[in-house]
């Protein structure tokens, strides 16, 4: 089925692309929680990657929803962009924020695949939600930070040459707002020794490479500050947007490859004489799971084209996440169904893709959060936590 002619040049490379890592592929890496290097490699090589880089530091220089037709080609064709896609999002966060020299220094190798900026340091066992509760400290001494504490969930941390880290830079006793005083740092984690840094992998239920990570006296140079120091939190913020408009991208991505999945094995999976996609009860969970996708595309689409006239659409760009989100999760659950006792097998790739989706309904932000963003910031209802 061809719902989407939108980027179609883009589509067609990437799915050219996809063609040459098989669901065999992506099922060897899942079954061995292994991080899928070929293809990120692959898709580092092809620009893709790099699609949101400047042409002057080697990019692509593309609009944001040609990013999100990217990611969204990747999941549809039954890969996993999450291996890579946070250096699509985090780009946002060194673009506008970052020193001139930060930018010279990492993103032509950022574009051309040398450096890996893959790795996003936020969420702390005790702060996943709560942002600002965070603990980890960056100290000024001299010309150097000395930064101690954990970050959990920091994922492809292993695979990943640099670090956007938030920290706390001003102790929460003496700042007005909870967000003030944290910072940015920019990481380059091939220059610090074991001792400092130690990562440790966690393993989860889908192939997500991610870790938890401990900082113990880690000596970071002033100059990886990134911006003004206190101003970390509206920087992560900033890029919040364009993170929920790619991740949105992802689940829409996901949503067709089960819907497609699903139509073409229950059209030819006769039982009682007649394909099973004929009973009411298979073909409608799969409709109703097509229109929620179509729904949920049309919001990204405006999120997409307002971010990339310069707006600021946390409206839509909330809404496009977990509307994507829910819609990939309820095709999830009609392509599992569909497929009976087959979409347990993993030679299917049903269930693969059913615990890879699932994640999107709590990160990068819980669907809670997105209702909660709704209710405070554009009803006008009084703020619940
Ligand atoms: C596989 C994986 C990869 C991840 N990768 C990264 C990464 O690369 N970098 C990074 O920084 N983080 C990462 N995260 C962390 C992710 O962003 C957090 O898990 C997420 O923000 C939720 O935080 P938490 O897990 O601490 O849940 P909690 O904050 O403990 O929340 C638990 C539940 O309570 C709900 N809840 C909490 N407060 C409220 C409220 N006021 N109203 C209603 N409901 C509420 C939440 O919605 C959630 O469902 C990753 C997580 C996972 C699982």
């Amino acid at each position: 089925m061809n719902y989407d002619l939108d980027h179609q040049d883009i589509r067609d490379g990437v799915r050219k692309l996809c063609q040459q890592f098989s669901s065999d592929y992506w099922r060897r890496c899942d079954r061995a929680r292994a991080y899928p290097a070929e293809f990120v490699d692959a898709l580092t090589r092809s620009g893709y990657l790099g699609a949101l880089i400047p042409h002057e530091y080697g990019g692509l220089e593309l609009p944001l929803l040609a990013a999100a037709a990217i990611l969204e080609e990747i999941h549809r064709a039954g890969g996993n962009a999450a291996a890579c896609h946070a250096q699509m999002y985090m780009m946002g966060t060194v673009l506008r924020h970052g020193s001139d020299a930060q930018k010279a220094k990492y993103l032509p190798g950022i574009a051309d695949g040398a450096v890996r900026l893959q790795a996003f340091g936020v969420t702390e066992p005790g702060s996943g939600t709560d942002t600002a509760a965070l603990q980890t400290t960056a100290r000024r001494r001299g010309e150097r930070y000395i930064v101690n504490g954990q970050k959990l969930w920091t994922s492809r941390a292993e695979h990943s040459d640099l670090m956007l880290l938030l920290c706390r830079t001003t102790s929460i006793d003496e700042v007005e707002r909870r967000s003030d005083g944290l910072s940015v740092l920019l990481i380059d984690m091939r220059e610090i020794s074991e001792d400092q840094l130690l990562i440790r992998p966690v393993r989860t239920m889908m192939n997500h490479a991610t870790t938890e990570v401990f900082f113990k006296d880690m000596e970071v140079p002033v100059d990886a500050l990134v911006g003004d120091e206190g101003m970390g939190f509206k920087y992560i913020l900033s890029g919040m947007n364009a993170e929920r408009i790619l991740i949105a991208a992802e689940c829409i991505g996901d949503a067709k490859w089960f819907i497609d999945k699903a139509v073409s094995y229950g059209n030819q999976r006769v039982v009682f004489d007649r394909p099973i996609t004929q009973n009411q009860g298979i073909q409608f969970p799969i409709a109703r799971a097509y229109a929620d996708m179509r729904a949920a595309e049309l919001t990204l689409k405006e999120a997409g084209r307002r971010f990339d006239a310069g707006e600021n659409p946390g409206e839509e760009a909330n809404m496009a996440k977990m509307l994507a989100a829910d819609a990939s999760w309820r095709a999830a659950e009609a392509c599992l169904q569909t497929h009976g006792g087959f979409g347990f097998a993993d030679e299917y790739d049903v269930e693969r893709k059913y615990r890879e989706t699932r994640l999107y309904q709590v990160a990068p932000i819980s669907t809670n959060l997105i209702l909660s963003y709704l209710s405070e910031h554009v009803l006008g209802m009084p703020r619940s936590y």
